[in-house]
């Protein structure tokens, strides 16, 4: 077998691995595979590359193009992933356990690619949250924007998920607009070089934003400034050493972590056996304790059941676990393959033995268990192993100790309250699952237990279909949770790329503010255009684009007429005096929909043209009543585009309604689609 060189990519060249290099040794025979690390890396070059060439380019992206581009590359992974399952049972995966690893991350990269498309703008400026009234007039207001920082992304890696744990720090980096430095964990590198390297050939990336560490990161860290980042994923010893340093500190380089978590699990009390619920317990605990052999941070490693329930849980896991087949993880017959290395086996069975002077060991012999298709002695195989712990209050090291693999240990609890407080002793994880079709305990459990968990998963006979596990983080969903994990959050949507974006309150006058923010303001300055804007295509429109209709009276007849075609004869349309005992109402008054409609009456150009559809209308409010007698006018301008496909986008318009006096009636948001026309 020859072996592996893994190269890194340090600005613009693959660099070969030297003398300080590491070897690396298949999880399944032992034997020495590869070698990654270079000790004379420059790093301070990589570091000034993804500056000074990665950073503009991708800044010069909008979230539109940088979202396609990873539409793109998450495409081109997908082409190219027979490659990488290939290389990766090496790392003691099953197939299995590789539609995780390898699927899970293209398919993350796809869910940032749609919603930097549809959650954010084809603009450099990413708005948060509303205008804010900051003056009487309003004259003076304020937004917060988000623009990228303008340094680099240090990620530290995990060794256990080498493309998900990859690709999902990657995807909303570059959503950003912000150039990454990918440090995997040394243990399974050849699969993320692989990744790198499919992902570079490509050609999709601008120079500069991916650059690769293969082995030690030198000293990179001591040289970042306050616009860099670092993302480390790993254990919480390494987190700290590297989070407290002085350079780090004085910087305020921002730092986030997602660290070692000692999960759990309830089963609800009415989740007794021959309940749906029971056996989706049994089955969501198996499944967590064996899939990627328990090396999987969110992994269940705590496990609590009623008092009464205890023995039918482990006689139930008991009978599941007998059913692991571990060995060989090319062989689709292995249910559970190796974990990364020898050095983890030993730490895992270390960690086993701690929680064994607490808990008995109910299930898996580290000493005597079959392993078919490869040599135990070679391999890093263990058994799942399951242990008891009857006094969970006493106990400290089941609550403290995480063994990174198959292991988990059953505790009963007395009532609610107690699972609660048991669940929290784990000091802040990243999941807490409960099992239960009781809606009062899931309450319970989120109130008790929602500030120390950084997810709570609830599943039932109801969700049980279509529920996608315990120990799956979303790419919606926000992953990492308080204390022991870390402290640190990623994902959860476009709140993942705001790690990579500094947040910064602008405070001005409504022109700046629409300046900056590519978004039109109330009180801006107003254009004009001889033509109708239902004649103008989405790229003549322009934002502040004005159009003022003329006016008209509402009669009683409308009124009338209106309630009798809609059917909605609410009092307050009909009948004068009781609309006067309702404090809202003067009297009888015009349906708020009469008045949407008649605005649409009076702003529509009936003819074909470029307006394609109304897709919808957003916060309206209807702030005065409209008399018979009162007549309106409505103003339209267009307050922000968004281009959708090739062929329209989306644009949408800020409307007000105003009576005779000027007085506003309703304010609402238009949205229309419209096609582009010629530049
Ligand atoms: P680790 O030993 O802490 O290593 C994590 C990463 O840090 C590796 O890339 C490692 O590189 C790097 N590293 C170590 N020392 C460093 C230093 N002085 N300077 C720069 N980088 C350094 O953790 P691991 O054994 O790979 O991973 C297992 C742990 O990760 C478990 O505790 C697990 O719970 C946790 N984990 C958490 C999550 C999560 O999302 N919260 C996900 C997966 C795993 P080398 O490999 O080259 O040493």
């Amino acid at each position: 077998m020859t072996l592996q060189q893994i190269k890194s990519f340090a600005a613009g060249q693959w660099v070969d691995c030297d003398n300080a290099a590491r070897d690396i040794r298949s999880a399944v025979t032992g034997e020495v595979i590869a070698r990654a690390g270079n000790g004379a890396l420059d790093v301070e070059a990589m570091l000034d590359h993804a500056r000074t060439v990665g950073g503009p380019a991708l800044r010069a992206m909008t979230f539109h193009q940088r979202a396609k581009m990873l539409k793109a590359l998450a495409t081109h992974l997908g082409n190219h992933k027979q490659q990488l399952y290939d290389i990766s049972f090496a790392t003691g995966a099953t197939q299995k356990d590789h539609l995780i690893d390898i699927d899970g991350g293209i398919g993350t990269m796809f869910v940032f690619a749609s919603k930097g498309r549809r959650e954010m703008p084809d603009a450099q400026v990413y708005l948060d949250g509303e205008v804010e009234q900051l003056s009487r007039n309003g004259t003076f207001l304020g937004q917060h924007i988000c623009t990228p920082l303008q340094g680099v992304a240090v990620h530290i890696n995990a060794f256990n998920f080498p493309v998900w744990g990859m690709l999902e720090k990657l995807a909303p980096t570059l959503l950003a607009g912000v150039p990454a430095i990918v440090k995997p964990a040394t243990a399974s590198c050849y699969v993320a070089e692989l990744a790198v390297k499919i992902m570079l050939d490509s050609g999709i990336l601008p120079a500069g934003a991916l650059q690769l560490v293969s082995g030690g990161l030198g000293d990179m860290l001591d040289r970042l400034t306050n616009q860099d980042v670092v993302s480390f994923t790993g254990s919480a010893e390494t987190a700290l050493k590297l989070r407290s340093a002085p350079h780090i500190l004085s910087n305020s380089i921002r730092f986030i972590a997602e660290q070692d978590s000692l999960n759990a699990s309830i089963l609800g009390p009415d989740a007794v056996p021959d309940t749906p619920e029971f056996d989706l317990f049994v089955k969501e605990v198996t499944r967590e304790m064996t899939t990627k052999a328990g090396q999987k941070c969110t992994a269940i490693r705590r496990i609590f059941a009623p008092q009464a329930q205890v023995s039918a849980v482990i006689e139930a896991l008991q009978a599941n676990l007998a059913k692991t087949t571990i060995g060989d993880p090319k062989d689709a017959r292995t249910r559970m393959g190796a974990l990364v290395s020898a050095s983890q086996k030993t730490d895992v069975l270390a960690k086993a033995a701690l929680i064994g002077q607490e808990a008995e060991r109910v299930f898996g012999d580290p000493d005597n268990f079959d392993v078919h298709g490869a040599s135990a002695d070679k391999g890093a195989f263990v058994p799942p192993m399951l242990f008891h712990c009857s006094t969970p209050d006493a106990a400290q090291h089941v609550h403290e100790v995480e063994a990174f693999g198959p292991v988990s240990t059953v505790m009963p609890y007395k009532d609610l309250d107690h699972a609660v407080r048991l669940v929290n002793r784990g000091q802040g994880s990243l999941v807490a699952s409960v099992i239960t079709h009781d809606s009062d305990v899931a309450r319970q459990v989120a109130l008790g237990a929602g500030a120390f968990h950084g997810r709570l998963y609830f599943n039932d006979r109801d969700s049980m279909q279509e529920s996608t596990g315990h120990g799956s983080p979303l790419p919606h969903m926000v992953h990492g949770g308080p204390g022991r994990a870390g402290g640190g959050e990623e994902m959860g949507g476009v709140r993942g790329v705001m790690h990579y974006m500094q947040r910064t309150a602008i405070q001005g006058s409504p022109d700046i503010l629409t300046a900056i923010g590519g978004k039109w303001v109330p009180g801006a300055t107003e254009i004009s255009h001889h033509d109708h804007p239902f004649t103008r295509t989405f790229h003549d429109l322009q934002i502040g684009e004005t159009f003022n209709t003329a006016s008209r009276q509402i009669s009683s007849d409308d009124i009338a007429h209106f309630a009798e075609f809609t059917g909605d004869t609410f009092y307050a349309h009909m009948d004068d005096a009781a609309a006067k005992r309702n404090p809202f109402f003067p009297g009888r008054v015009a349906h708020g929909y009469l008045l949407l409609s008649f605005a649409a009456g009076l702003f529509v150009k009936p003819d074909e043209g470029p307006v394609l559809a109304n897709t919808g209308l957003d916060h309206l409010r209807f702030m005065k009543p409209v008399e018979v007698g009162d007549s309106i006018k409505v103003r339209l301008s267009v307050k922000h585009k968004t281009p959708r496909n090739d062929d329209y986008g989306e644009v949408r318009w800020h409307v007000t309604l105003t009576n005779q006096d000027d007085d506003m009636v309703a304010e609402y948001e238009l949205l229309t689609m419209n096609a582009y026309g010629s530049r």
